[in-house]
């Protein structure tokens, strides 16, 4: 009996979960990816006898029983259930390794023999596959469906992403902007499955209500399910949530001025599990590599749902926050402003006590204005996250601590929009030309430690005690422009 290793990886899933700004169609894409990796990949290697060693974040591996033929047939049906699935919007690479006969002899269960050179090499060919020309790779993320399509004066575009042509007519009733529109294949998918998940989103509550002392447990099947089980689940010092029966998503990010007094902000919140390849690199059997991918999910899981139960009750019968990804070590959630530091330190505290304080996350946040462009402020964000990561390495070189240390890292938006868009935006790229200056630009971004920003929403606590009436965002702007000379990026560059 011979068995393989098949490891799979979507290719660029921010490209195509934010291929459009629209709050529905981000979560729609998102939601499809999870169950492609969830659960279709493994419904489809079921007749391979698998064993999943783990399938989330967007890559899986599998255990096969089958020769290297076999499971290159897999392979091939998984990319094409991608494709289908997702209207050609999303694609995955894929890479095999057969275990040696010498691995398979003897008495021990497969899951406990040390393989290190087998999961190097199976870790490498997907790095060969990956890297080797097989994927395009744009140069920019979000422009991945931008070259396939010439443009013709005869077809109409898709009213949604406006590059790839239009297929259908679709109706959206709570969707006042745009009550009808013509979309491509590719957002028809995201739309669609954005609505199945809204039509079923009643039920998965009812469901997590009822659980509520009894001992059934309600699917987590779905992103969503998944999303209500880490709220609910109770933890020791996590606050219990309220869960109203007819509690909505957000419609859109415009939803969001609702919830912050007043201040029409943004809050984007991007968190990232620090070292995770190498951790990975250092585990020698299939077991391990399960265990460890298990607890990493689970703990994205965990802060997650703790983050939500301490800053982000229901309001008004809808979810204040939404999230955008989750899952393998990721984080992506919108929020009010006023919420998404609180949030973010949430996020980094307890998913170092949900791993048992082995690993850590690093953070990015940007407070942005709702009518600034979201791919602007997601590429922020994105910014913040590597800075946050980069400062939080560096420490390490002086310090004992083996690994990378939590960081946080924020930025906020302010003044004109038009204006800091086009400033910010040109800034960004001329920057990127001009190696010299790089430094400088980060230099706008000071990451905090756990430890500082403990510190710091304290003082904005106090604070918020002595002087009524102001916002948090605002006293938040104040405490750190003041005290901590932390200039925010739109004020440096001016
Ligand atoms: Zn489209």
């Amino acid at each position: 009996m011979s068995q393989s290793l098949i490891a799979f990886d979507t290719n660029h899933i921010k490209g195509y979960v934010f291929g459009t700004s629209k709050l529905k169609e981000i979560r729609g894409a998102s939601s499809l990816l999870d169950h492609l990796n969830r659960n279709l990949t493994h419904h489809e290697a079921e007749k391979y006898k698998p064993t999943r060693i783990y399938a989330n974040g967007g890559s899986a591996l599998f255990l096969i029983e089958s020769d290297f033929e076999e499971a290159q047939r897999l392979g091939k049906a998984v990319q094409r259930l991608y494709r289908e699935q997702t209207g050609n919007g999303a694609s995955i690479s894929y890479a095999i390794q057969p275990i040696p006969d010498s691995y398979v002899s003897g008495s021990k269960n497969i899951m406990d023999v040390e393989m290190p050179e087998v999961l190097e090499l199976l870790r490498f060919r997907l790095r060969q596959v990956k890297d080797g020309g097989h994927v395009p790779t744009p140069k920019n993320e979000t422009e991945d469906f931008s070259i396939a399509y010439p443009s013709h004066p005869f077809l109409a575009t898709c009213n949604s992403c406006g590059v790839a042509y239009a297929e259908d007519m679709r109706l959206d009733n709570d969707d006042p902007d745009e009550p009808e529109g013509r979309y491509c294949r590719v957002c028809i998918a995201k739309r669609d499955e954005d609505r199945q998940v809204r039509m079923n989103i009643s039920k998965l509550i009812q469901a997590e209500r009822n659980h509520q002392g009894s001992s059934e447990k309600p699917s987590s099947a779905t992103l969503w399910g998944h999303i209500l089980q880490a709220i609910m689940q109770p933890e020791p010092g996590k606050p219990a949530y309220d869960l109203p029966p007819n509690t909505q998503r957000p419609r859109d990010f415009n939803i969001f001025r609702n919830f912050t007094h007043g201040k029409e902000y943004l809050g984007l919140i991007y968190a990232d599990a620090n070292g995770m390849g190498k951790a990975l690199e250092q585990k020698t059997t299939l077991r391990q590599v399960q265990d460890f991918a298990q607890l990493v999910d689970d703990a994205v899981f965990k802060a997650m749902g703790h983050a939500i139960c301490q800053h982000l009750p229901v309001q008004k019968n809808l979810f204040p926050f939404d999230v955008l990804l989750v899952g393998g070590d990721d984080i992506v959630m919108v929020t009010p402003a006023d919420k998404a530091v609180q949030v973010a330190h949430t996020l980094a505290e307890q998913f170092h006590e949900a791993t048992q304080k082995r690993y850590t996350l690093s953070v990015g946040v940007v407070l942005a204005p709702v009518k600034y462009p979201f791919n602007l402020q997601r590429t922020l964000a994105e910014e913040a996250l590597k800075a946050a990561k980069k400062s939080g390495s560096l420490q390490n070189v002086s310090s004992d601590s083996k690994r990378e240390q939590s960081r946080i890292n924020f930025v906020v938006v302010t003044g004109n929009t038009s204006q800091s868009y086009t400033k910010v935006y040109e800034e960004m790229y001329r920057e990127q030309k001009n190696i010299d200056h790089h430094e400088e630009f980060y230099a706008t971004l000071r990451p905090y430690t756990l430890d500082n920003m403990t510190w710091l929403l304290g003082q904005l606590k106090h604070e918020k005690a002595q002087r009524l009436g102001r916002t948090k965002l605002h006293q938040m702007r104040e405490a750190i422009l003041k005290r901590n000379r932390t200039t925010t990026i739109v004020e440096a560059l001016a």
